[in-house]
């Protein structure tokens, strides 16, 4: 029997998701429409504000999947610090959370669940590699749709719009400078420069992240890292004395490569 379709607006915090999330409900009602949003419980406690307000305007309840862990909890249990080439945090936090949403939407619902994401047209390759993952990664392929690249104006400016028709004030991390919001700024994935900016804004957090760092190292008698210098461990108390005696401002101008492309969906 053929499945119904349902259109899945991938739901993150960010500007360009919410005004995706919010056309496609305006053309497909919101009946045949859901908000999923997989939380790892170290967003920025902004934007679960930011994401409220908008799921309210849109007249949708987000649909949350949890794990019910933090990312530090799955490093422990897969005894493996997350890192900027490997975090076991977005696979299981994030990936398997929605591969299994979309399935059992299949199995459990007879629905066809169709992707919509917020990425733009700078982001093509992130939209190719999501293409390919969602072609590859259910049991069967999922439709991917891209509406900011194949849509809408490139000049459209979504953020004003939210902010002046919507009346909704932007996630705070959009105006501290971060390279993407997820995880709070605290990203395993994050880099070098991602770090000196968490370090500049949010001091406090940044030690967080460092003593989850030590606490790790020492638990699990490990000469391990989140960020990684010249092929080796640089740990975070590392990487803010040089802050501290360089300056941060030097470690904010060279951007970082890492990007974690799943999560940042
Ligand atoms: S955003 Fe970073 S820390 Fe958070 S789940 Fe994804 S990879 Fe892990």
């Amino acid at each position: 029997m053929t499945r119904k379709n349902v259109h899945v607006a991938m739901y993150s915090g960010g500007a360009s998701s919410a005004y995706v999330a919010y056309q496609m409900v305006q053309k497909y009602g919101k009946e045949n429409c859901i908000l999923f949003f997989t939380n790892t419980l170290w967003e920025d406690e902004d934007n679960y504000r930011f994401m409220d307000e908008v799921a309210e305007y849109i007249g949708l309840e987000i649909t949350e999947r949890i794990d019910g862990r933090t990312p530090e909890e799955v490093f422990y249990d897969y005894r493996f610090l997350g890192n900027s080439r490997l975090a076991k945090c977005s696979e299981e936090l994030k990936v398997y959370q929605t591969i299994t949403f979309l399935e059992d939407l299949r199995d459990e619902q007879n629905l066809e669940p169709i992707l919509y994401f917020g990425i733009g047209p700078h982001e093509k390759h992130r939209a190719i590699n999501l293409t390919e993952f969602y072609n590859h990664r259910p049991v069967e392929p999922i439709e991917t749709r891209f509406p900011m690249i194949d849509t809408f104006s490139q000049d459209i400016n979504v953020k004003s719009i939210i902010e002046n028709e919507w009346g909704i004030k932007l996630p705070r991390m959009y105006n501290l400078g971060f390279s993407h919001a997820n995880c709070g700024g605290r990203c395993v994935r994050g880099g070098f420069q991602h770090y000196a900016q968490l370090y500049k804004v949010w001091p406090d957090r940044y030690l967080e992240q460092e003593e989850m760092e030590e606490n790790f190292r020492k638990h699990f008698d490990k000469n391990v890292s989140i960020l990684k210098k010249d092929g080796g461990p640089f740990t975070l108390k590392e990487y803010r004395k040089q802050l501290e005696n360089e300056g941060v401002e030097k470690f904010l101008k060279s951007p970082d490569d890492t990007v974690p492309c799943v999560c940042t969906v």
